[in-house]
């Protein structure tokens, strides 16, 4: 007896519990369902936008018209501007900023007022280039070539425009005594040994007191000239370009 009545409070506690327990699992469902729904509405709203079709508005005829010769213009200048490809290496031990000679060689290279004057671009590539730029050590320059290259000076040999370390970090005594910059000297040697390469012998003062030809060797002696790190007027071809005055 005792124990019937102990197992049936037992059961109705613990149906109490149930119904609470099913009440609150309801309306957390309820919520669920709305939450749900909103966001699936909320999901339907980009659908619902894109099918908006927007009218289409036509460029009026002259816009047309000054679209298509700008675009002819445009391609008539890249035409005319031949790219040439580089790459660039170093023999040797280096203790010169190594990106920095990359990216001023490429700077001068393509400045305005150097070979870029002849409508040339010249672009760094990774491997197979038109010509190798390379950043020697000064005792390795004559494994360039014994007889065309000296620990002194830069030099071009074949594909190889070569650029001696000492010379790049210190230029000459005679550029440094006459109060030339580094940069400036940078900006010769770059030009120089690269006009080699673009088929130039070496040139000589046209008169005291005028712009040396880059051409030149400035390094060496300046003939009555001023020290010019860029190309004359009178320089600007190539014939390995075939680039005629
Ligand atoms: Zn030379």
């Amino acid at each position: 007896m005792r124990k019937g009545i102990l197992i049936a409070i037992a059961v109705g506690v613990a149906t109490g519990m149930a119904g609470w327990g099913m009440h609150s699992a309801m309306a957390a469902s309820d919520a669920k369902k709305s939450v749900a729904s909103e966001v699936q509405s909320l999901q339907e709203l980009p659908t619902t936008l894109s099918s908006i079709k927007l009218p289409t508005v036509e460029d009026p005829a002259w816009l047309k018209q000054a679209k298509a010769a700008r675009a002819q213009q445009q391609a008539a200048v890249d035409g005319s501007v031949r790219t040439v490809t580089y790459d660039v290496s170093s023999r040797g031990v280096i203790t010169a900023n190594f990106a920095e000679f990359k990216a001023d060689a490429n700077q001068t290279l393509n400045d305005s007022r150097g070979w870029a004057r002849m409508g040339v671009r010249f672009q760094e590539v990774a491997s197979g280039g038109m010509f190798t730029l390379v950043l020697s050590q000064a005792s390795q320059m004559t494994t360039f070539s014994a007889t065309g290259c000296d620990t002194q000076y830069s030099c071009n040999v074949g594909r190889f425009v070569v650029i001696n370390q000492d010379r790049w970090q210190g230029a000459t005594p005679s550029w440094n005594n006459a109060g030339g910059s580094l940069r400036n000297y940078r900006h010769m040697v770059i030009n120089h040994e690269t006009g080699h390469w673009l088929g130039h012998g070496h040139a000589h003062c046209s008169g005291a007191g005028q712009s040396a030809a880059v051409m030149q060797q400035q390094s060496i002696d300046l003939e009555g000239c001023k020290f010019n790190p860029w190309p004359l007027a009178s320089e600007l071809w190539s014939t390995t370009l075939g680039i005629s005055l």
